[in-house]
């Protein structure tokens, strides 16, 4: 390895970033502990002392590991890069398969590998979480036959895109010259257009099941919603979230016909039918403000300018030995250079982590105001303090780590921005 600016300017990225992670969560932590006796006032007539307490455990639960696993990801980092990992790596595929295979079977076989190996390592992790701390607190219900059956569908699933779709990012780069990062850029946009298509009807059934609807009631008071709020009444389906957990959620997905509304049974097992009609209100608001699209010209902008990054970057030759790996001669860099920088770019982009976060919530209180404009704010109150309380939500978050890291605003928050009912 060079040092280099690049090398020391990863370094401290990475430990600032490590460093700025650890003070947010032990912010967080603290600041549960200390209100895990007292409900707040706000919810004192909502939320039992027992399940005030059992989110600030849950919490702190889930924070310890999540210490835990960021060390962990962070030295895992700086084993691929700095410490030499890749490199390693790199020099073993090169040499066995290069001279066999080909430049292109080497490149995939780089990729997969790293993909693979990450995957291993995250493994024990995503088993613990699942099996120890959700399953501690009566979240999980999924068997470790649906845990294996997942992975299995996960892998197939990866190599069944992920392939075609790094075979063409490679074949991009190596035939199209100096403006590749520019047609690579297409490519990813038409790639991201067709998964927003086919994640709802083609990717996510192969994991769950999607039913229409099925409540008369509460189909003909949806339906009414709907149409006063100018929607064909199509495309609302229910999830059995249920095989996996007891978390309940509602989500929507997708672009033109493939566009719907997805409810957990989770979800609609516990609230009413006023409350249910209030969150499908909520949903048909991101639709109603378009945050779907915005989100999505946001994030190819920034993969643009990433990708432009990186055009100039894969030229020189001090980005691969700054970052701990030796530049291939005689074979084709462009592999190594799409992982090392998606390897290298997360300890910087954590820092943008906050305005994403900005975005996203200001994007929920837009939602919350057309819910309350279409249905019933009561009933869309109630509902947020029930999902608060299936999810074990703190009530009482570090207002700094909700700055940082929170895509939906604190249920306080959102309640308080809600129109006061007339006393
Ligand atoms: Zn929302």
């Amino acid at each position: 390895m060079q040092l280099s600016f690049l090398t020391l300017a990863f370094a401290a990225a990475l430990l600032a970033s490590l460093v700025t992670k650890f003070w947010l969560a032990s912010r967080q932590m603290r600041h549960v502990a200390a209100h895990r006796e007292r409900v707040p006032a706000a919810f004192a007539g909502t939320v039992s002392a027992e399940s005030h307490r059992k989110a600030a455990d849950y919490t702190l639960a889930k924070g310890r590991f999540g210490l835990l696993s960021t060390a962990f990801g962070s030295a895992l980092l700086l084993g691929w890069t700095l410490l030499g990992g890749l490199d390693v790596l790199n020099m073993a595929l090169r040499d066995a398969l290069l001279p066999a295979a080909g430049p292109m079977a080497y490149q995939l076989a780089l990729l997969a590998a790293v993909t693979l190996i990450g995957g291993l390592l995250d493994l024990p992790f995503e088993w613990y979480s699942t099996f120890r701390i959700e399953q501690r607190f009566g979240f999980n219900h999924m068997t470790g036959k649906l845990f294996m059956l997942d992975l299995v569908k996960g892998l197939a699933l990866g190599a069944a895109i992920g392939l075609p779709l790094a075979a063409g990012v490679l074949w991009i780069m190596g035939a199209t010259g100096g403006l590749w990062w520019l047609w690579a850029w297409g490519a990813w946009v038409a790639f991201n257009l067709v998964l927003l298509v086919l994640y709802p009807t083609v990717i996510a059934p192969i994991f769950n099941k999607f039913e229409p609807l099925a409540d008369e009631g509460l189909k003909t008071r949806v339906q009414a919603l709907m149409q006063r709020c100018g929607f064909a009444a199509k495309g609302l389906f229910v999830m059995d979230g249920s095989r996996r957990s007891a978390h309940g959620n509602a989500y929507f997905t997708g672009l033109g016909a493939s566009k719907r509304v997805v409810f957990f049974d989770t979800l609609l097992s516990r609230l009413s039918p006023p409350e249910v009609e209030a969150v499908l209100a909520h949903e048909l608001g991101h639709f109603k403000h378009r945050h779907v699209q915005k989100r999505m010209v946001m994030l190819f902008g920034f993969s643009l300018a990433a990708l432009a990054l990186l055009g100039w970057l894969t030229g020189q030759s001090g980005f691969y030995t700054g970052l701990g790996v030796t530049p291939n001669i005689g074979a084709p860099n462009d592999a190594l250079a799409l992982l090392l920088f998606m390897l290298a770019l997360p300890p910087f982009t954590f820092f943008v982590a906050p305005l994403m976060a900005h975005f996203s919530r200001r994007d929920e209180f837009q939602a919350d105001a057309y819910a309350c404009a279409q249905a019933d704010g009561g009933s869309l109150a109630s509902a947020l303090i029930k999902l608060h309380q299936d999810n074990a939500a703190t009530l009482t978050p570090d207002p700094l780590y909700v700055r940082f890291y929170y895509s939906h605003p604190p249920a306080s928050e959102r309640l308080a921005a809600l129109p006061q009912p007339a006393t």
